[in-house]
């Protein structure tokens, strides 16, 4: 309560990072997940610079990068849901309709990152 007065009298930009900074705190349920939200920070922050994937990992680790589809898919998923229709799923989070659908469309992904010969830099 004492900080949502205080806020106000910072300049915008502080209260964004303080608002920002009280949400990420406020998603650490337990000690551990707390934990693990710094170590995956540590982790990247090892090499000196964060590329995108790290940040998107630090986010979703924080709570604070989802974006409306994937809060959908997690609730679906949480459900015992299809993550693209309301139907119970069957397999790998689809339903039976569009589980081949999903197969298919991982397929031609697959090949159009192989025709780029990236496919050897794999482990
Ligand atoms: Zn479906």
């Amino acid at each position: 309560m004492t900080i949502k007065f205080l806020i106000r009298f910072l300049p915008e930009e502080y209260q964004a990072l303080l608002v920002l900074a009280q949400r990420i705190v406020s998603s650490f349920d337990t000690k551990e997940k707390a934990m693990e939200f710094f170590e995956v920070v540590a982790d990247s922050l090892k090499d000196g610079k964060i590329k995108t994937t790290e940040w998107e990992r630090m986010g979703s680790k924080a709570g604070i990068f989802t974006t409306r589809q994937m809060q959908y898919q997690n609730r679906n998923n949480q459900q015992g849901l299809c993550k693209t229709c309301p139907k119970p799923m069957s397999k790998s989070g689809y339903c039976a309709e569009h589980y081949p659908r999903h197969l298919e469309l991982n397929r031609q992904r697959y090949h159009r990152f192989k025709s780029k010969n990236l496919a050897q830099e794999l482990p």
